[in-house]
């Protein structure tokens, strides 16, 4: 299909024409029959994209929001909890439960760095009263791969914190499994790995995590997750959903459905490798020490300013990256693998570049 932008921004990412054509139907009330078909199916497919039978809540926010609902709704005041920051999203799950009178253990890595098991561990002896640890799986500032399975395992062995993990980017992109790996909270948003537009979000919840929930004295009232779980089991919502968005979602996880998680566990891999090599034969370097699967992070040139970089990239080439965030918005850039993507596309991605470096006279290692 011919596209008008080759959008490879990690959120938002580019949608499916089925997924488009679902949207673009007359509204139909929440609370009618068709609609508890729709959200019945959705929620079954959502078990089915998180590998879990628990489950999983859909909210009208971004990704963030369920984040912050997670917070609201396991702890209290004072409670102690240990948050990985190796990058802008790992730093906002330092910020906010502090906002909400958390006490947080910050474990702080440079950017394109990984928590390490050991650091994880040690940190849990010191501090055996925390209650949870976050991680992000696929930090997107940096492009970086968090290995949650063996951190999750190591966890569980040394003691009872619940294991929280922001999977924003990677959940339908990446491997995770949210029963086999024992994990308790597992949060991602409509616009990165599921393709369909900005505007919802998912939380997975374990029976430990819900059970934690009743100590919970955090005010909450919209991001209760409670009315969340009342009302899934008769496949409802407590407030309005984003009905639309909701009928994307459900053809989108249809096509998840039918191509299998598995192989677009494998296609995500390899494409996010045909992008590595391709960088590396470039002569450009790789900005993180772990690269995910869902975005590649590439240094920039000194040489070349960024600004002139992206306009030629779009204007040129009708090619979107990302810029870096904070401060590597200029030093950065990033191509993500997630959303929908045909496979020559990031030929197309390549060939752009390739014809935007020469031009910017990065011309060292051109073949
Ligand atoms: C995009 C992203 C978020 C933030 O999600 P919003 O939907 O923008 O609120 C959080 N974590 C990661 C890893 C992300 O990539």
């Amino acid at each position: 299909m011919h596209k008008n932008i080759y959008l490879f921004t990690p959120g938002p990412t580019p949608i499916p024409p089925k997924v488009l054509q679902r949207m673009n139907q007359p509204i139909i009330h929440h609370r009618s029959k068709e609609f508890r078909e729709v959200f019945s199916r959705v929620n079954s497919n959502l078990q089915y994209l998180f590998q879990t039978k628990q489950p999983v809540l859909t909210l009208a926010s971004s990704g963030t929001g369920a984040v912050e609902a997670s917070f609201v709704n396991l702890f209290s005041p004072g409670d102690k909890i240990i948050s990985v920051n190796n990058g802008k999203f790992g730093e906002r799950w330092v910020k906010m439960p502090r906002t909400f009178g958390l006490e947080v253990v910050e474990l702080k890595y440079n950017w394109g760095d990984a928590p390490s098991t050991g650091d994880i561990i040690n940190a849990l002896h010191k501090h055996p009263d925390a209650k949870a640890v976050y991680l992000v799986h696929c930090e997107t500032s940096s492009g970086t791969f968090t290995d949650i399975k063996l951190i999750a395992e190591a966890i569980q062995r040394e003691s009872s914190a619940l294991v929280c993990v922001d999977g924003v980017c990677s959940v339908g992109g990446m491997e995770i499994r949210f029963d086999d790996w024992n994990l308790d909270v597992c949060v991602t948003s409509s616009q990165k790995g599921l393709m369909i537009p900005p505007g919802l979000a998912f939380v997975a919840l374990s029976e430990r995590a819900i059970a934690e929930m009743r100590y919970s004295k955090l005010p909450k009232y919209y991001f209760d997750l409670n009315k969340a779980l009342d009302s899934i089991i008769t496949n409802d919502t407590p407030w309005t959903p984003a009905i639309t968005l909701i009928q994307g979602l459900d053809t989108a996880l249809e096509i998840i459905r039918s191509e299998g998680l598995e192989s677009r566990w494998s296609a995500h891999a390899k494409h996010a490798a045909f992008i590595r090599d391709e960088i590396n034969s470039l002569g450009l370097k790789l900005f993180s020490k772990y690269p995910s699967n869902a975005l590649t992070t590439v240094i920039l040139p000194s040489k070349i300013e960024s600004k002139i970089f992206h306009k030629k990239l779009r204007e040129e080439h009708s090619i979107y990256f990302a810029k870096g965030q904070s401060d590597y918005m200029d030093k950065i850039f990033r191509i993500a693998h997630i959303g929908y993507h045909e496979a020559d596309e990031y030929r197309i991605a390549i060939d752009g570049l390739k014809s935007v470096l020469t031009e910017l006279a990065f011309s060292q290692n051109l073949h």
